[in-house]
């Protein structure tokens, strides 16, 4: 039995898909006007790790995933410019350009961290034609207007409006917290189309003029084009249930009058050292970087794995250095396994699957399935059993763990070692710098030594 947590009830239900054996699930996915940055990447890291869970339980999977290519405003409140058409007067490309370009960096970097790529990637530009349609049943049916070529969604003709973030329209009246704009007829209703300044790039033929389409249309409109008109499951990150979702399942509703999906799911924020990422405070970390740096992708996607998702995460180099060396550990006790021919006790094995099965399965557990692992591992004797059941596991973790052999034949540096300077890591964490000393010298007295370096460490022989 699956258990996910519901944004919309706001509890932990059980989970059965809808129809036949199908999961059907929309992603919001990257505006390509930069490179996606590793608090993104947290977000389709958790996108993933879902999916995995509910392939490991016998259900397939039918996933849709956008690429924002268009209408992302730099404000949520339907002011300030398009990012994509900001990027391109900025880099001097057009805005198709700065989309490819981005778009093949984020699945490059996809690939890196093992997500698997869902079934549908589609485009907003690719479904113009879809969008008008979808303002124009809106219009038509009362809950949209126009003024001045622009179309917005009248949020007062849908009774339900707020229900995803928990607020009402009175609270919202009292908070005005929307700039106003003359043309809305309450300061609450948001853009379905937008009419094209002079000088726009990015503009197409629309019954209200020439214009472009809002950034949450495109979702409603390709959401239900794939997946129908009520789907299982939409995730995204915290900071979509305000604005981004609540305005998606706005206009799904006034148009179909069905609940666009039944569960909705949201990944808690990354954050770095304690504090917001921002391009200002240059924390914004790509995937690249970390590797210039000397970890691997999978060091970031184990770093993730070890906090829930629903929690928010504390990135510090020293905590993925801590990762890093946990990994490195752990392909190591495989290989041991791998190779291992003592006899196994079936029960035993078959208590730890179970207690994998319930952890993934309650909510998305992994930290804790990931401690099921670990105990697995340094538990059971050395078993091939063990090792085919900690690949299994890896079905959801997605840390490559049948690649131990390679890793371990290019690590010299013993397992006793590795545990020593992870531990450390975790001393100094904690700020136990006395502890974290002593685990130095014990370093030293196998022959080895710590180089703590600015973003990191290095370990060398003596
Ligand atoms: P964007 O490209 O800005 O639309 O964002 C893509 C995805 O990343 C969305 O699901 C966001 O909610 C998510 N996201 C953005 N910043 C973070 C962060 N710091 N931590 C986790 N998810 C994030
Ligand atoms: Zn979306």
């Amino acid at each position: 039995m699956i258990k996910l947590y519901n944004t919309l009830t706001r509890k932990k239900e059980v989970f059965v898909p809808e129809k036949d054996n199908t999961v059907r699930m929309y992603s919001c996915g990257p505006t390509v006007y930069s490179y996606a940055h590793i608090g993104n990447f947290r977000a389709y890291i958790f996108m993933d790790t879902l999916r995995q869970v509910l392939k490991y339980n016998g259900y397939k999977i039918d996933g849709v995933m956008n690429i924002t290519d268009v209408g992302h405003l730099t404000s949520d409140g339907d002011t300030g410019e398009d990012k994509m058409e900001k990027a391109s007067k900025k880099e001097n490309k057009t805005p198709i350009e700065i989309a490819e370009f981005y778009a093949k960096q984020f699945f490059v970097d996809l690939k890196k961290l093992n997500i698997e790529t869902p079934e549908h990637v589609v485009k907003a530009t690719d479904h113009i034609n879809d969008i008008i349609e979808f303002v124009k049943g809106l219009v038509e049916n009362g809950m949209a207007y126009e003024v001045n070529g622009n179309v917005y969604f009248d949020v007062l003709k849908l009774q339900s409006y707020g229900r995803l973030s928990g607020i009402n329209l009175e609270d919202l009246k009292a908070g005005a917290r929307i700039a106003v704009n003359k043309e809305k007829k309450s300061p609450y209703d948001f853009a379905l189309w937008i009419k094209a300044p002079e000088n726009h790039i990015m503009k197409w033929q629309s019954p209200w003029g020439l214009g472009y389409p809002g950034w949450h249309i495109e979702c409603s409109t390709m959401g239900r084009k794939y997946l129908g008109d009520t789907f299982d499951i939409h995730t995204g990150g915290v900071d979509h249930i305000p604005v981004h979702h609540e305005n998606e399942l706005a206009q799904s509703e006034g148009l179909t009058g069905k609940l666009q999906a039944r569960f909705w799911m949201h990944v808690e924020f990354l954050q770095v050292d304690g504090g917001k990422m921002s391009k200002s405070l240059g924390n914004c970390y790509l995937i690249d970087e970390l590797e210039k740096r000397g970890y691997s992708a999978l060091d970031y996607r184990y770093f993730c794995l070890n906090g829930h998702y629903r929690k928010k995460l504390n990135f510090t180099f020293e905590a993925l250095d801590s990762s890093k060396t946990a990994r490195q550990r752990l392909l190591q006790l495989i290989f041991a396994h791998k190779n291992g021919k003592e006899p196994c006790d079936e029960e035993k094995l078959q208590e730890f699957k179970n207690q994998f099965v319930d952890s993934i399965n309650d909510d998305l557990n992994i930290p804790y399935a990931l401690g099921v692992l670990w105990t697995m591992l340094k538990e059971m004797p050395n078993s091939k059993k063990v090792y085919e059941l900690a690949l299994d596991m890896d079905r959801v973790f997605g840390l490559s763990l049948e690649l131990c052999e390679p890793e371990e034949k290019q690590s010299d540096i013993p397992a006793e070692v590795l545990e020593l300077v992870q531990n450390r890591i975790d001393a100094k964490l904690k700020k136990d710098y006395k502890l974290a000393d002593e685990l130095r010298a014990k370093i030293e007295e196998l022959g080895f030594v710590v180089i703590d370096k600015r973003d990191g460490y290095e370990i060398k022989k003596l």
